[in-house]
Order: C-alpha cells, then structure tokens, then sequence
C-alpha cells in the first residue's frame, strides 16, 4: 500500500462550530451555528476533502499510487485533490474541461504538481460513457480514478462523520440539540452524507445551486438507495429520506446577480466570514429568504455548512465555476 496514501488516511482535519450573527436571524428568533469547512486547512478546503476520503480510501486498498479526477478550470475538487497529493506526496492527475487556459486555479493545481490534460468538450461529455476511463487507466494504471464531483455513495460516505463534528461542539455553544441542517447542494451528495449519518433525526435542507434539471433529486435518491442496498445489520433499518431541496439557483449555476453579490457583501461586514457567490453564498441568501418568510419557527437552532470553495473566488465573479 502507498505510505503517502495511508499518511493521508490519518489526517483528521478540525472544523470549527460557530454562532452566526445576522440582524435578520435575530429578528426571528432563529439561532443558526456554520460548521466552518472553509477553515480545515489553508490548503486542503471545503467539504471536497470530505467527498475525496472514501476513494482514498479505495485507492490505498486497492495498491494504487494516487488519484485521477476531473473538473473544470474553477474545480473545488481538483484544488483540494492536488493539494491533498502535494501535501502528503501522493501522484495526481486532473482532466480539466476545455481548452488550456490559465486561471488561479490552474496555476495551483500546476504548482503542486498534478499532472493536467485538457479535454475538449466533446471530450469531456463522454465522461459518463461506460468505457470513458478505460483509456485513463491504461495511461495510469496506478491511478485510482474518483467520478466527477467525487458524487456517489463513496463520496456521501466520507461526508457522514460531519455530523458527528457537530455533535461534539454543540455543549460549548450551550445547545443541547439543534432542528436541521442548511447547506448548498452541487450534486447533492454531501447533502446525502449528512442525511445518512442522521438517519432521520433531523431534517437537512439542501439549496440548490444548479437547476432542477441537473438531476440533483434523482442522484440523491440512487445514494440512499445504493446505502440501503449495501448496508446490512444494524444499518439496514435507516432510510435518509429526511431532506427537502430549496429552490435557490437564482440566474443560473454560476451566475451571480446583482442582489447576491450586494446580500454577500452586507453579510461579510457583519460577521466578516467569506462567502462565495457559487455556493455559500446562495445558500445562506436562500436561508435568509426562508427565515424572513416566517418559516421557521422562533426558536429554532439550525446548522449552517460552510462547504468552502473560497479559491474559486479569485477569478472574475462572472466566470463560470464548476465542482
Ligand atoms: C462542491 C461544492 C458544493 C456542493 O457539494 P455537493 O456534494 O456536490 O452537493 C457546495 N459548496 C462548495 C463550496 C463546493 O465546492
């Protein structure tokens, strides 16, 4: 087995649990505590490491050396996969959508020596042909390859234990419980992770920050369905059903208007934690749409997820950012 694969398997990253804020939660009465995904590592950000963890798992159980993803020239995912294989020296290797271009986070994942190929987009959409990886894994036969968006049960699996950070953290906030989760949904499967561990004790929101016809509803579904499928025991009587998607796409993925840049500029001047315009940032606009609709009952404590992505923020707010 890869030593850097398995130093990597040790590595058990801490996430802050903290108290928002907001005029707007005050005024109804709601509490809300960010469990901060952004702060893990300087480096490694986000709930993609979280996502990444079961195939690196995978990889180290299987004899591979490291990974092989892709993205798009933005990618969460590959930021935090090449950061992860630079710090812990395992090889890593990022098919990158389009034509080659510099953004800053190319210039990372270069810096921390992921290997790149680009990958036209007729190119990439064959990504989900049956045979698309056959060809990757005979170039890199000692690469383990992870899905695009780390999705799947292999990527919800890695993100369960987040309930447990929170439980860990919530007696010194004085909360003795909480009523759900509030976290943005890409494709969904950190979302399914969450409702997994929680095995419907309580209700997690997703925020949708693609459209419906991304298929976000239908993925969750097939991982739910391909953990009950799998578990057996004393997992076999959970259902993780206990989650609801808010519509929250607004202009479209990756298109922030201008009321949401103005609404993540008011909140960064109150509570002075960053946001970006992709994810965190239409989740907690959707959050506050809800709240000030008088859907939540005074009262209730919610957990907010800061899923990170703050590397993306550095290219031009208007360009297109993927996971
Ligand atoms: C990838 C990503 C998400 C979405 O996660 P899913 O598990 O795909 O739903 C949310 N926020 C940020 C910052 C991300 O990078």
């Amino acid at each position: 087995m890869s030593e850097s694969l398995r130093q990597s398997l040790q590595w058990q990253p801490q996430a802050p649990l903290q108290l928002l804020d907001f005029d707007w939660l005050q005024k109804a009465s709601v509490e809300v505590a960010v469990l901060r995904l952004d702060l893990v590592d300087p480096l490694i950000s986000g709930n993609k490491w979280f996502k990444l963890v079961s195939h690196l798992h995978t990889a180290a159980n299987a004899g591979a050396q490291g990974l092989i993803s892709l993205g798009g020239s933005h990618s969460n995912l590959l930021h935090a996969l090449a950061a992860a294989g630079h710090r812990f020296g395992f090889p890593t290797v990022g098919l990158v959508r389009g034509h080659p271009r510099q953004t800053p986070t190319v210039a990372d994942l270069q810096a921390w020596g992921m290997q790149l190929h680009w990958l036209g987009h007729g190119d990439y959409r064959a990504r989900h042909r049956a045979d698309f990886w056959h060809s990757w894994q005979t170039l890199y036969p000692h690469l383990h390859a992870v899905p695009e968006g780390g999705g799947g049960l292999a990527g919800a699996r890695g993100c369960m234990p987040l309930v447990a950070y929170v439980q860990t953290q919530l007696a010194e906030l004085g909360w003795a419980d909480y009523h759900g989760w509030w976290l943005a949904a890409g494709t969904g499967t950190t979302l399914a992770g969450l409702a997994l561990a929680e095995d419907d004790r309580h209700l997690v929101y997703g925020a949708m920050a693609v459209p419906a016809s991304y298929g976000v509803e239908e993925h969750i579904r097939r991982i739910l369905q391909a953990a009950n499928d799998s578990d057996t025991g004393s997992f076999a009587a959970h259902t993780g059903r206990n989650y609801r998607l808010v519509e929250s796409v607004r202009g479209g993925f990756a298109k922030p208007d201008a009321q949401l840049l103005e609404f993540m500029h008011a909140c960064e001047a109150q509570t002075r934690m960053p946001i970006e315009p992709v994810y965190t940032g239409k989740a907690l606009m959707a959050l506050r749409e809800y709240v000030d609709a008088g859907r939540f009952a005074p009262g209730t404590r919610l957990i907010f997820v800061h899923t990170g992505g703050l590397q993306g923020r550095r290219a031009q707010p208007s360009s297109a950012q993927k996971s």
